[in-house]
């Protein structure tokens, strides 16, 4: 049973363990607020400066988009309708091809299905004051965490202000310190336990550029759709903010293909670059070559590792579990999520932390294990895959199954970021054999999509999706079964 946070209030004070959170973050500062809300003491201590003070300056800050899972989460704390007006719908992805034409490709067939453009900066502020709002619940900036010794729940800091070290005991410690976390090196260096960790690094990195609003304040492009601009190996794409201006990310290999970050090393390249490959936003770039020599060169990965806990002591969430690649824009969401099911399993186990950390691992990490993946295919699949004409058929025909049958049909996309409710390995398992299945009967042509397609038709063809979808699975889950 899900608690409205209303409800919740009634019962603050009654819980009286101290809980440090490391790292205010984005899933920090949402799990402050929850645990905060049931009525524990919580210190939350974070090594960045207080970005509310240091000023977040929405138009450049990096921005994110948001879906479902994470705006049930805001609905667990009942700071939906606040987080709604930093949001800027978008409800689909806009194609821009090599010679400038543009495709609009709607994320869904239902009109009430979309994501979110979102500045991360703005989102983690308004949690953290909805956290800092209660009495029980407090923020410390500037103190680094550099090891827990999770035997006996004690942290040590250090301030980079003052340079001193000090020590932090709670009853429980989580970790939401992100994908380079302190408590999961504490896990891996110690040797205490059988931990398990893998870190994979893509060959591509990327680089934040922006699209400045025009001299009135307006976008330079379509504001609602998130922008593509697929070239096979790299792509540029860009996610609007409140400003008018639009934050552009340019996903690029370190040091394959003709142009590549190492290679791009001056001004003269840079221009010669986007101008072969993305002429038209380049014209919305007069500061391009700024934006690329002042803004750093990060890289990307998935960070897998179990277990996340150890005993009832200490807890890592969010990227210090599962850190993914961004391609299907569901790290901020799932870590969200993760702040969702976390709480559920609170209600179950009443203060027995170990068990509570143990049956929520077990029943969270396939989910987290499948976005992992399902994001690194969508790398693919939105450098490459988004231009190609079979592609852009499916698309075309899941996006008319959704409009004609919306009880009946989701696309894998669909499934992954409008339906909160299924699990994200379950939407994994039926997306990818739904995908194998229509993309077979598009290539056999079994499915002729020029055809018109009345909905007696495309009932027809609904009902063979389903069909091939399900022996796929059957057949998938019987070769599993026969490896042992
Ligand atoms: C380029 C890019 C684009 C993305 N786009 C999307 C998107 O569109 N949609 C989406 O859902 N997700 C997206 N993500 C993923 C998303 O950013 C993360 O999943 C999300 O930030 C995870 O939140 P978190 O709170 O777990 O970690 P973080 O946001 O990394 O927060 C960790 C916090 O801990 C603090 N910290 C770190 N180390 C310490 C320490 N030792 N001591 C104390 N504090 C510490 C950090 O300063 C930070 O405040 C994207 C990621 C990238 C890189």
């Amino acid at each position: 049973m899900i608690h409205s946070a209303g409800h919740l209030k009634d019962k603050i004070m009654s819980n009286q363990k101290n809980i440090l959170i490391i790292g205010a973050g984005l899933c920090g500062s949402l799990l402050a607020l929850r645990l905060g809300q049931r009525g524990y003491n919580v210190r939350v201590v974070e090594a960045r400066p207080d970005l509310r003070k240091t000023g977040i300056n929405s138009g450049r800050s990096i921005n994110l988009a948001f879906s479902d899972r994470g705006i049930k989460a805001m609905r667990l704390v009942g700071v939906q309708d606040k987080v709604n007006q930093l949001c800027i719908p978008m409800n689909g992805r806009m194609i821009h091809n090599p010679d400038g034409s543009t495709l609009f490709s709607p994320y869904s067939g239902r009109k009430n299905e979309f994501i979110n453009s979102i500045s991360r900066g703005q989102l983690t502020a308004l949690l953290m004051d909805e956290a800092e709002a209660l009495d029980n619940v407090t923020i410390e900036f500037n103190k680094k965490c550099k090891e827990v010794d999770f035997e006996t729940n004690r942290a040590i800091f250090r301030d980079h202000k003052t340079n001193r070290e000090t020590e932090i005991n709670a009853h429980v410690i989580f970790g939401t310190d992100g994908a380079g976390s302190a408590l999961r090196k504490s896990y891996f260096l110690s040797k205490r336990f059988l931990f398990s960790y893998s870190q994979n690094y893509l060959s591509h990195g990327y680089k934040e550029l922006s699209i400045l609003p025009t001299k009135t304040g307006e976008f330079r492009a379509y504001k609602n759709a998130l922008h593509i601009w697929p070239r096979g190996n790299f792509m540029l794409i860009a996610l609007p903010n409140l400003d008018g201006s639009f934050t552009v990310t340019l996903f690029l290999s370190f040091d394959e293909g003709e142009y590549n970050f190492n290679n791009l090393t001056n001004a003269s390249t840079v221009t010669k670059f986007f101008k072969k490959e993305f002429p038209d936003a380049l014209q919305l770039m007069p500061n391009l070559v700024d934006d690329f020599f002042n803004n750093p060169t990060a890289p990307l990965g998935t960070v897998k590792c179990s277990p996340w806990h150890y005993k009832g002591n200490t807890l890592l969430l969010g990227d210090a579990a599962h850190a993914i690649v961004p391609f299907y824009g569901q790290g901020m969401n799932a870590s969200f999520e993760d702040v969702v099911e976390f709480d559920k399993f609170l209600d179950d186990h009443n203060e027995n932390w170990e068990e509570t950390f143990t049956l929520f691992e077990k029943s969270r990490k396939k989910d987290t294990d499948a976005i992992a993946d399902l994001a690194l295919d969508n790398f693919l699949e939105m450098r490459d895959h988004v231009a190609n004409p079979i592609f852009q058929k499916k698309r075309k025909l899941e996006t008319l199954l959704e409009m004609q049958f919306p009880n009946d049909y989701s696309s894998k996309y669909s499934m992954v970021t409008f339906n909160e409710d299924m699990g994200y390995r379950e939407a994994m398992t039926i997306g990818r054999a739904q995908d194998k299945a229509i993309l077979n009967m598009i290539a056999d042509q079994t499915i002729n999509t020029n055809e018109d397609l009345s909905k007696t038709k495309l009932k027809m063809i609904l009902d063979q999706i389903l069909k091939e979808t399900e022996t796929i699975i059957e057949e998938d889950r019987l070769a599993k079964t026969m490896h042992y």
